[in-house]
């Protein structure tokens, strides 16, 4: 259920709500809007009836049934959207927020060109994995810490924050360190017990839809960050598995508008991984703007015919500069900024 505090209500009549849930056995998680508060009442149903005598409180509006199954992530609990805060970086407000760097941290002078040039074509995040989700165990696997410190280091040289891929509980604690945001890869989208643990992180979380994940099941997915008190959350599409082989996956474009009817959380495309090949970044990275899409996740090599991974789908930076350029006028189109 969900309490919807009237606009007056003050802090302490809030926690008196937010206790009486409590005690009546339920999980309370405030979720404070610019003009009111709600309290979303978590656990079993059959005893709503007390909760929904909470309505006769004078500082609660009402008191209403939340019925999707995911909650916290609903935009029956919160009607406005999520704006997340990276260092000054604002994700899900009106200006398209842009990510930009190689698949795999490779070396310095690599990582600090290709930063370097994303940045002076107006990207507003880095991003690059130190840790990889290879389908192969003798692939390249990542320059693991050293890779970290080397995100660190030029995101602290280019002023570019950063995000990077943690693909295991144990090593939740060592990204959370580096990190200014932690990736969450589409091979683990319904990893639980990885979600769990970014879930008590208090870093934002970027959250992939898995390759055979329906909108549903990846909602529930941040659904689990949030329950343990991570409310930071990006959802990130990349594209699904379908028998189609023109194009690594099927990207689905219509995830950005279904999204934006059912949560609140912002949504970034990644049309690298969607496509899978760089001639189609352009265009895909166009579409998504158009569509409604929070942020863009673009992979750009200096050398993409040298990468450790994923060469064949990263934009040389004079492509990525040239795309910044044609997504300038798309995005004032849809009413945003760039
Ligand atoms: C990546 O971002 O390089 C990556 C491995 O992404 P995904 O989990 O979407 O395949
Ligand atoms: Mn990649």
């Amino acid at each position: 259920m969900i309490i919807v505090m009237k606009a007056e209500a003050t802090k302490q009549d809030v926690a008196d709500v937010e206790k009486r849930i409590i005690d009546f056995g339920y999980t309370a998680k405030v979720l404070s809007g610019q003009v009111r508060t709600v309290i979303a009442a978590l656990g079993d149903a059959r005893d709503k009836a007390r909760l929904q005598a909470l309505e006769s409180l004078h500082h609660v509006e009402s008191v209403m049934p939340i019925l999707k199954p995911y909650k916290l992530c609903s935009k029956e609990v919160k009607p406005e959207p999520t704006i997340i805060d990276v260092k000054g970086v604002k994700i899900g407000g009106n200006e398209i927020v842009v990510m930009a760097g190689p698949c795999s941290v490779e070396s310095e002078e690599q990582l600090m060109q290709t930063a370097t040039a994303v940045k002076a074509s107006g990207a507003h995040m880095l991003r690059g994995g130190a840790f990889k989700p290879r389908t192969s165990p003798y692939s390249f696997q990542g320059m693991e810490e050293e890779g970290l410190k080397l995100l660190r280091h030029v995101s602290d040289a280019t002023g570019l924050p950063f995000i990077t891929e943690v693909m295991n509980p144990r090593e939740v604690d060592l990204v959370h360190e580096y990190a200014d945001i932690l990736q969450i890869g589409a091979r683990n989208t319904q990893n639980f017990s990885l979600l769990k643990e970014v879930g008590k992180m208090d870093k934002p979380i970027l959250l992939k839809r898995g390759l055979a994940t329906t909108i549903e099941e990846w909602l529930m997915s941040a659904e689990y960050i949030f329950s343990e008190g991570n409310h930071n959350v990006i959802l990130c599409e990349r594209g699904i598995r379908t028998f189609e082989k023109a194009t690594r996956n099927t990207m689905d474009i219509s995830a950005a508008p279904v999204l934006k009817e059912l949560t609140h959380l912002p949504v970034v495309m990644d049309p690298s991984h969607g496509v899978g090949y760089w001639q189609y970044v352009n265009a895909m990275s166009k579409a998504s703007v158009a569509a409604g899409a929070d942020g863009l996740i673009i992979e750009v090599h200096w050398k993409p015919e040298e990468a450790f991974s994923d060469g064949p789908q990263s934009l040389k930076p004079h492509k990525f500069d040239a795309l910044m350029k044609e997504l300038r006028p798309v995005a004032q189109a849809v009413g945003r900024t760039i």
